[in-house]
């Protein structure tokens, strides 16, 4: 079942919200229905709201600086983060890395074939062997998605971050006051 949302959520919210999957929106209806916010919720069929390639997200190209290595991204895309940790840091030889993340059933090398290299136990970081461009990181842990280095796209204006992560490591002259959420490390273990 697909919900159309209502009331104080806004229809601004709803382009996110059908990014995401229709447990998490259910989830999300009965968060706001406990906090007491008197949503309206009328269920409807989300593909005549959306069109189909706004819900599978579209198709994203990129590659590396030397053109070796290309690849495409099909689908929807989640989590774009610009992220300030160690090991961005020095594995891209740059302050901060923005990604976004894909599954990996919706990311394909079409050309070229990227070098690997273990940055911490669950973590392998791919890059071109020709030119060095940071291409992936894949994390063990996550075994359905992987990031894509956002500078790598043909056009990275498609997944501008979200939020940042990992700011505790940030560097002290890297001020950026864009009123994006910040979180200590990683999204998921919150501010
Ligand atoms: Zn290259
Ligand atoms: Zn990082």
């Amino acid at each position: 079942m697909n919900y159309l949302v209502l009331g104080p959520t806004g229809p601004a919210n709803l382009s996110r919200m059908c990014r995401e999957s229709v447990d998490k929106i259910s989830e999300k209806i009965m968060m706001r229905r406990a906090k007491g916010w008197g949503i309206v919720i009328a269920p409807i069929l989300m593909s005549t709201l959306f069109p189909r390639e706004k819900e599978t997200g579209m198709r994203l190209e990129g590659g590396c600086f030397c053109g070796a290595v290309r690849y495409e991204v099909r689908g929807r895309i989640f989590n774009s983060t610009l992220c300030h940790c160690t090991d961005c840091r020095k594995a891209s030889g740059a302050p901060a890395v923005a990604w976004f993340s894909a599954r990996r059933a919706d990311f394909r090398i079409t050309q070229g074939q990227p070098a690997r290299f273990a940055s911490s136990e669950p973590v392998l970081r791919s890059f071109c062997p020709q030119c060095g461009t940071t291409l992936t990181f894949e994390d063990s842990r996550w075994p359905e998605e992987l990031d894509i280095a956002t500078g790598s796209l043909d056009d990275p204006e498609q997944a501008p971050p979200g939020d940042h992560t990992y700011v505790r490591s940030r560097l002290s002259w890297m001020k950026l006051h864009d009123g994006l959420p910040e979180y200590a490390t990683t999204r998921s273990a919150g501010r």
